[in-house]
């Protein structure tokens, strides 16, 4: 469902699999069209209950990213069907997006572009102050595959890395050379914040009013994992207000965001179409990796990646 790079589609067919692709995700049509379909390799179209329960012959759903919020799960858990995700292809490159909205925010070099560009080389002093990354403390909110691959690279920068992350053990955020910190303390102390997070009861608006009261003037934050993680209307005030330095977003709690979303009249926030992982590199490894997943399910491959099958344990294959 949604289109993939070629290669996949090519995978599936070496190993004559019989595909097609979907890009009406209308309910009705997608009823009709995988009620006979064995596994679905998904974008990000919502794949519901009500679609799911005329999938009569599904065995795996294998999604296109690492986020499932798009799928209902507990419907997978209770049919035994399987959920994939590509678990191995994107963390680098939503880690390089994540530096580059820092960049874009600290640097400005856009600004430096235009004025030289517009002649005006004798003006530079004129130009918004520009700040570095080299020394300051980073909160990584989200220590998992990407929240480690982006310590890694601000580690690159001698940044002070520090992690807020109750379910990893604080022995392996230190393994990593970062600091394990809890939730108010990072806030504090933050003067970049990264959010790498799933979306659920627990982290929705993990990020709102209460939380902005606490950080620094200077602090830019960045979310690449899921919109309404950070309370939009309370980003939009934060920024608005300048109690904040910037923001770099590229997920929105209603993907395509409405035409006047409260951001768009912002000049200290960078946006982008939730793209932070489709670079041409990533585009391929993730077309290939999701049509592995169904490949290596359905013709039970010992090569399958069990880490990539979020509900392994209630199917048993471990
Ligand atoms: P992951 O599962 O490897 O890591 C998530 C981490 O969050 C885990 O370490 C987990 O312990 C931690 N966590 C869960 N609930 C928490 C809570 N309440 N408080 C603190 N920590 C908590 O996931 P990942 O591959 O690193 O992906 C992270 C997010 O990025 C996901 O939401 C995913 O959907 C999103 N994502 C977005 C894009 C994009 O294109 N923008 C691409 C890939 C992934």
């Amino acid at each position: 469902m949604g289109s993939i790079h070629e290669d996949g589609w090519k995978l599936l067919k070496q190993h004559n699999f019989e595909v097609f692709e979907i890009t009406n995700f209308e309910n009705s049509f997608l009823k009709k069209e995988l009620a006979d379909v064995d596994g679905i390799a998904l974008r990000t179209a919502k794949l519901n209950s009500e679609v799911l329960s005329s999938c009569k012959k599904l065995k795996i759903v294998s999604r296109h990213g690492v986020g499932y919020d798009n799928v209902d799960k507990k419907f997978l858990d209770n049919n035994k069907i399987a959920l994939g995700i590509t678990g191995t292809a994107n963390a680098v490159t939503v880690a390089e997006h994540v530096i580059s909205m820092f960049f874009y925010l600290i640097k400005k070099i856009h600004l430096s572009d235009k004025l030289t560009k517009a002649g005006k080389y004798k003006e530079k002093n004129s130009l918004e102050e520009t700040f570095e990354i080299y020394n300051k403390n980073i909160l990584i909110i989200g220590f998992g595959r990407i929240g480690r691959a982006l310590a890694k690279r601000c580690l690159g920068f001698d940044s002070k890395v520090f992690v807020y992350d109750p379910y990893i053990k604080n022995s392996d955020v230190e393994k990593y050379n970062c600091q394990p910190i809890n939730k108010e303390e990072g806030l504090k102390i933050a003067d970049y914040i990264s959010i790498h997070l799933p979306l659920n009861q627990k982290t929705k608006n993990f990020i709102s009013d209460n939380e902005f009261s606490l950080v620094k003037k200077n602090l830019i934050i960045v979310n690449t994992a899921r919109g309404g993680i950070i309370n939009e209307k309370a980003l939009a005030l934060a920024l608005k207000e300048n109690r904040i330095a910037g923001a770099g977003i590229d997920v929105f709690e209603v993907e395509p965001p409405v035409i006047n979303h409260p951001y768009f009249n912002l000049n200290n926030i960078v946006l982008s179409p939730h793209n932070a992982a489709l670079t041409s590199e990533c585009k391929k490894r993730m077309a290939i990796e999701v049509c592995k997943n169904i490949i290596n399910f359905l013709t039970k491959n010992e090569e399958l990646n069990f880490n990539n099958i979020v509900n392994s344990e209630i199917l048993n294959l471990n």
